[in-house]
């Protein structure tokens, strides 16, 4: 048996809104403004379940999860990653690692960092040292910057074993 790797990329924003709460990699942060959006806009969870349908080439979160159902409304994303992970499963793939890099001007996320890695690895059913997370800000340019919008960014590697070519 050949060990396969694949990687995949994810990317999500949204709108940061008075009177939501702010939610990354499914932890809540204190904070005056939250993110805007038909589920909870953890945009951690979203840009990371779409790398890892990405890396399994198994479509998108918009395709899996449509907004346009009611059902989705202030959903928790947990239940998005954790759709992905099975979906994975099925296909008899392991995930090996995440990097996430957020992008956003304020609150600082390092306290925490450790927390939100946690929250993913024991979503995905892996080790923290498996999640990176990485927030940085825009230094004040930018939308980013202005505070209107966040981005997360992420990739995620999988592997299976599969039969030599
Ligand atoms: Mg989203």
């Amino acid at each position: 048996m050949n060990l396969e790797f694949r990687t995949g990329i994810g990317y999500d924003s949204h709108r940061l809104a008075e009177g939501r709460k702010l939610i990354l990699g499914g932890v809540e942060i204190p904070f005056e403004k939250g993110l805007a959006g038909h589920s909870d806009a953890d945009i951690v969870l979203h840009a990371l379940t779409d790398a890892l349908l990405g890396a399994a080439a198994l479509g998108d979160i918009g395709e899996h999860f449509p907004p346009s159902e009611d059902r989705w409304r202030d959903a928790d994303s947990r239940l998005f990653l954790e759709h992905a992970r099975s979906l994975l499963q099925a296909d008899g793939y392991e995930i090996v690692n995440a990097d996430i890099v957020v992008l956003i001007q304020r609150p600082k996320l390092l306290p925490y960092r450790d927390q939100i890695r946690r929250n993913i690895a024991s979503a995905l059913g892996i080790e923290a040292d498996r999640v990176g997370l990485k927030a940085k800000t825009a230094e004040g340019v930018g939308p980013v910057g202005a505070e209107q919008t966040a981005e997360a960014h992420a990739v995620a590697t999988i592997c299976r074993e599969v039969q030599p070519r």
